[in-house]
């Protein structure tokens, strides 16, 4: 959080938001915000509902009540103003989803050129720089085979920022990777919380929960269980499954 501002201005506002899959209940009535300048770290068990909520925020998986806005703005299939809700928040998967047959410059340079109608060569500037923030500007011309799955998340991190997102999203963006890789896809995204990028986080990396978020929240069973500060969340165990789930993956 921008340690300057003490206003919250909430950016994503949730209200009341559910999902089934079938008789499935899988989001219960999520209530939160999310504001400008904020990293927000949501941690909590396999299918407890982490990654439809991230869906949800950008209508890959349409919630079925209560409401999304987006800077006042709710999300719904109105097409205009989704394709530009999902130009201001770029999302991160956990399987990188690289195009394949695209070299890493093409891959970046894609969504600006045909979204945003931006000239290839002012793209390719931009994706330049948006490698250097990475640490991948030696790579611009290799295709995702020639990378490990690090380089390649770190190309995906470039990939999202060429839409200039107001928020990042990050379903488990280092759960896919060896060991020896997930710390330079954290560095990444640590350095991207210190400019001031507003993040919502879904991890198992708690290092990263304890030294980037603003807030952990606690997802249990479709609802926010428990938030908090990160020094209180980990310092305080709210309750017994949230003090196991910490012991679990600590
Ligand atoms: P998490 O990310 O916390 O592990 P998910 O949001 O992926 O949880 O899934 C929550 C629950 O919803 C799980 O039981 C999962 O099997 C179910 N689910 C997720 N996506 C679908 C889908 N497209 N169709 C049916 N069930 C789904
Ligand atoms: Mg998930």
């Amino acid at each position: 959080m921008n340690a300057t501002s003490n206003t919250r201005i909430p950016y994503i506002v949730c209200d009341q938001v559910t999902k089934s899959f079938g008789s499935h209940q899988v989001l219960q009535g999520v209530s939160t915000s999310f504001s400008k300048g904020e990293v927000t770290v949501i941690i909590g068990a396999s299918g407890s509902g982490k990654s439809t909520l991230l869906r949800a925020l950008n209508r890959l998986e349409p919630h079925d009540g209560g409401t999304i806005t987006i800077d006042g703005v709710p999300v719904t299939d109105h097409e205009a103003t989704l394709q530009k809700q999902r130009c201001e928040v770029g999302m991160v998967f956990q399987q990188f989803n690289l195009f394949g047959h695209m070299t890493v410059l093409d891959n970046i340079t894609l969504a600006p050129r045909r979204i945003h109608k931006t000239p290839r060569a002012t793209a390719n500037a931009k994706a330049l720089q948006l490698l250097e923030r990475v640490g991948m500007q030696d790579h611009a011309h290799k295709y995702p085979w020639q990378l490990s799955g690090g380089q390649q998340q770190r190309v995906a991190i470039a990939r999202a920022l060429a839409m200039e997102p107001q928020v990042m999203l990050f379903d488990e963006p280092t759960s896919a990777l060896d060991p020896e890789m997930v710390q330079e896809v954290l560095e990444v995204m640590r350095g991207l919380a210190q400019s001031g990028m507003t993040m919502i986080v879904v991890t198992h990396e708690m290092g990263f929960a304890r030294e980037v978020a603003d807030r952990v929240m606690f997802f249990d069973q479709g609802c926010i269980a428990h938030e908090a500060p990160p020094a209180e969340f980990f310092a305080r165990p709210a309750n017994e499954r949230i003090a196991a789930f910490i012991g679990r993956v600590a």
